[in-house]
């Protein structure tokens, strides 16, 4: 199991942008088509923003027509928390970042085969690295 990142608020401002701490750190929400990977469609992985764990991998990148960045399978589960989320009147799952706890998403059950998943991520929560 990976060692876990623990930081303050105050370690995470320095080394986030603002808008990547409201995200990561305050749960935020981009607005929808506004986020820099939202289109992107270059061969590599989306690494944290916050800690740089690998999390997904551009062949299970897809345009789900919502706005966010969307994947139907993380890189590994274990890269993944999966938590209950009732806010806003809605019952989600969140999706954060094992290592940093960072808030990544959410995981709906209306994606593409073959997991039937889609992982709706905030751009601010991910950094993208080419392969070569
Ligand atoms: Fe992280």
């Amino acid at each position: 199991m990976a060692d876990k990142i623990y930081k303050t608020d105050e370690e995470w401002r320095k080394e986030l942008s603002a808008e990547q701490f409201r995200i990561l750190r305050e749960k935020g929400t981009e607005r929808a088509f506004t986020g820099e990977y939202y289109k992107y469609s270059e061969t590599g992985n989306y690494l944290c923003a916050g800690c740089g764990q690998e999390l997904f991998g551009s062949e299970t990148k897809y345009d789900s027509g919502s706005g966010w960045p969307s994947y139907w399978q993380p890189i590994k589960k274990e890269a993944i928390d999966f938590h209950r989320d009732k806010s806003f009147g809605m019952i989600r799952t969140e999706v954060t970042c094992s290592k940093c706890g960072g808030h990544l998403g959410h995981v709906f059950e209306d994606g593409p085969k073959p997991t039937g998943l889609r992982y709706c991520i905030n751009s601010a929560s991910l950094k993208f690295k080419k392969t070569d």
